[in-house]
């Protein structure tokens, strides 16, 4: 999945939380083999490559649970953007900027409403591809979060990396576990989260990004121009019980901007989500449901906070 994973789990003894430990990871390559676009054996890659593949039941449930978020936002969310995604050289690291006509044209192929699902495959029109980059690991969370709750483990940290956490329980002591909220315009953490038994995951322009004649192009693409999302925002951070809704609704608030994802949260209460905003004037808004666990760090303390309701 690109990025660097720290799983901490807290057994009765050493040896229980060590065997958790062991699934955990050894569930991450699983996954990661499933469902990596990148990997040219996974079940997503045969998908791209021939339009239509057989999906192992994990496969199918996550395509599934993606395309029901892609349809909630209103296709700001939108797994096929993949081929934008590449066009913009993000899978490969050689950067360039598509032309205003080649634009268009990704612009075209994006359109979840086109990917089909039945029980065991699914299938793609020619030219389109499709990626679960947005939502793997906020799904994945939730599994190890469920393997580590069959073996009554009820205290772990899993940190997917690069911004996807999922606190199970509290700390061994009974308090919150505390998380940093980066500085999407600095080095440190601007704030932190108490979480307990919930996720949390950013999604922000800083995260991953190239710069060309003084214009930052990063790699959350708004499916409506095939181009990076510019809504307003540095970046967002959402929590909730799911792992999967906290990586998915992050990606899909920050194509959105604050107004469309204010509404959003108001429109969808049964999502069970609450949501951190970073504009780019660097001041804050968070939905109600933070005001009493989010507070900035040391130094920034004279931040403008908006609470949502
Ligand atoms: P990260 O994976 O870096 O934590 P995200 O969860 O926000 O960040 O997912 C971004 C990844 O999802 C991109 O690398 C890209 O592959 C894919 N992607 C980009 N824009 C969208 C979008 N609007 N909808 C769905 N997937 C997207
Ligand atoms: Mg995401």
């Amino acid at each position: 999945m690109d990025t660097v994973m720290t799983l901490t789990y807290h057994g009765q003894d050493r040896e229980s939380g060590r065997e958790a430990l062991e699934e955990g990871v050894a569930e991450v390559y699983e996954l990661e083999d499933l469902l990596s676009v990148t990997a040219p054996d996974s079940e997503i890659s045969a998908l791209n490559e021939a339009g239509q593949a057989y999906l192992s039941p994990d496969t199918a449930q996550l395509l599934s649970a993606a395309l029901e978020l892609c349809a909630l936002t209103g296709g700001a969310l939108d797994i096929t953007a993949y081929p934008a995604v590449e066009a913009w050289g993000f899978t490969t690291g050689e950067y360039r900027v598509p032309n205003q006509a080649e634009l268009e044209e990704l612009g075209d192929h994006i359109d979840y409403t086109r990917v089909s699902l039945d029980q065991e495959s699914a299938s793609l029109p020619d030219g389109m591809k499709l990626d679960l980059g947005a939502v793997a690991k906020g799904y994945t969370a939730d599994r190890l979060a469920k393997l580590a709750q069959e073996r009554d483990i009820t205290s772990a940290l899993l940190d997917l990396g690069q911004s996807t956490i999922l606190a199970l329980g509290a700390k061994p002591d009974g308090s919150p576990w505390r998380i940093g909220i980066q500085d999407p315009q600095g080095e440190g953490y601007l704030g932190v989260l108490e979480l307990e038994g919930q996720a949390m995951g950013t999604s922000g322009g800083y995260q991953r990004y190239f710069e060309r004649d003084g214009v930052r192009y990063w790699h959350i693409i708004d499916p409506a121009t095939a181009a990076p999302a510019r809504s307003g925002l540095l970046s967002v951070t959402v929590v909730s019980p799911s792992g999967l809704a906290c990586d998915g609704l992050s990606t899909a608030l920050f194509v959105m901007g604050l107004e469309r994802g204010t509404q959003f949260w108001r429109d969808y209460p049964e999502l069970e989500f609450e949501a951190l905003f970073i504009l780019e004037d660097g001041s804050l808004a968070l939905t109600s449901g933070l005001k009493d666990s989010f507070t900035l760090a040391q130094g920034y303390e004279d931040r403008e906070v908006e609470v949502l309701s």
